[in-house]
């Protein structure tokens, strides 16, 4: 089968994306692509003093994820951050 048959737009991501944001996202567990250590997201360093809030890798550094609010809107930038994991395991 092509892939362009099994491609549908984005808006098929609508429910899922509904289901994760609305869950506590500080228990949620992040994969730092520099190290490759898993952390809880509260867990993490967060720098409240740039703009919008920078969270660092606890154990490298590295930049895993950046949060930016306007007025309307929020902004995620994925840094080194491999993926991010939510609800119960
Ligand atoms: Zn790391």
């Amino acid at each position: 089968m092509e892939s362009q048959a099994m491609r549908v737009d984005g808006n098929a991501m609508a429910g899922i994306l509904g289901e994760v944001f609305v869950q506590d996202m500080t228990a949620a567990r992040i994969r730092c692509g520099g190290c490759g250590k898993v952390e809880p997201v509260g867990a993490e360093h967060a720098y409240t003093q740039a703009p919008g809030i920078v969270m660092r890798c606890c154990h490298c550094d590295s930049v895993l994820l950046v949060v930016t609010r306007t007025a309307t809107t929020h902004r995620f930038a994925i840094g080194e951050a491999a993926w991010l994991e939510v609800g119960e395991t």
